[in-house]
């Protein structure tokens, strides 16, 4: 029999962990897919992927720097892409359409919840403002965070994410959201989340050590062999727990396979594969 297909398309795309990351889920589920990496060019992504569709593909991960114009293509999509403005996961429907989703956000929420239980009443510092953070606020928002303040370099982005969620069905989260600027933020956080790229060139935004206790879980979206330099920070401050974006990674993935197979694979086992090639990697 034919296997159904789906790919990841991206570019770069030679290090995307996707393809190993969805065969672990195949087997491990017993579900019969294959899953490739697409290298689609720079001013080549749709034609790339209609292409894929028209020869048989089922689905498709999307990563940087096509989320935006995978989100520009879609016919339909989910309330989580509409407001990321972004899609990450792509359905070609039975009438030919293509859905787009985004769950970028649930994956880390599925990860926060794996690690710290339960997401409700906490206070949450979302650091950051681009694309990362704007897929994870109505994620963290109907996990029924108690608080969630946005806080980034250049502050006006991160007021403007505040105006747009606050508008979300009928301004439902309105009071719980909240931006502030960096110097001005006050109060222990019982979660911080560091969605900025700023980890990526070992740089740290300028946060203060107030909002961090021995209570405090802190998260980076980043990962890598080493801890990053905020998580690093963050363990200097005395925080009560540093977490790294890998299950973030798996956790999206794990989305992504439910939609397209209706089934939700447990990312445990895929999470500790990944870690140890990680480890093993950086040696
Ligand atoms: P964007 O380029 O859209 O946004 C970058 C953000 O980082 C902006 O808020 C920017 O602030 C801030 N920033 C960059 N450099 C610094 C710095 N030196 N100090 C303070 N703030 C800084 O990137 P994305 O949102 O798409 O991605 C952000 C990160 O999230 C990346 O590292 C990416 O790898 C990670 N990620 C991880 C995923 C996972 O599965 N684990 C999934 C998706 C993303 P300003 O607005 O002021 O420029």
């Amino acid at each position: 029999p034919v296997l159904d297909r789906y790919a990841v398309f991206g570019n770069p795309i030679g290090h995307s962990k996707s393809p190993f990351i969805h065969g672990q889920f195949a087997s491990l589920t017993q579900q019969p897919l294959s899953y490739e990496a697409i290298l689609a060019p720079i001013d080549g992504f749709e034609a790339s992927l209609r292409a894929f569709f028209q020869a048989g593909g089922k689905g498709a991960n999307v990563t940087v720097p096509f989320k935006e114009q995978a989100f520009a293509l879609c016919d339909s999509l989910s309330a989580e892409a509409t407001l990321a403005g972004a899609v990450n996961t792509l359905s070609l429907l039975a009438d030919g359409t293509i859905y787009g989703d985004n769950t970028d956000g649930l994956g880390l929420v599925a990860d926060l919840i794996r690690h710290l239980g339960s997401l409700q009443h906490k206070r949450v510092l979302l650091v950051g403002a681009g694309g990362a953070a704007r897929g994870c606020i109505l994620p963290l928002l109907k996990a029924e965070v108690g608080q969630l303040v946005i806080t980034n370099r250049t502050q006006s982005k991160a007021q403007a994410l505040v105006e747009i969620f606050s508008q979300v069905q009928q301004g439902r989260y309105s009071d719980k959201l909240q931006s502030m600027s960096m110097p001005e933020l006050s109060g222990e956080f019982d979660l911080v989340i560091n969605s900025t790229s700023a980890s990526l060139a070992g740089e740290l935004p300028p946060l203060p050590q107030s909002i961090i206790s021995n209570k405090t879980a802190c998260y980076d979206m980043m990962y890598g062999a080493k801890p990053t330099a905020f998580n690093q920070w963050a363990a200097q401050q005395g925080a009560a727990q540093v977490i790294d974006g890998l299950g973030m990674l798996v956790g999206q993935a794990a989305k992504s396979f439910a939609l397209w197979r209706g089934v939700e694979p447990d990312t445990s086992g895929v999470l500790k594969l990944l870690r140890d090639k990680l480890q093993a990697d950086a040696q």
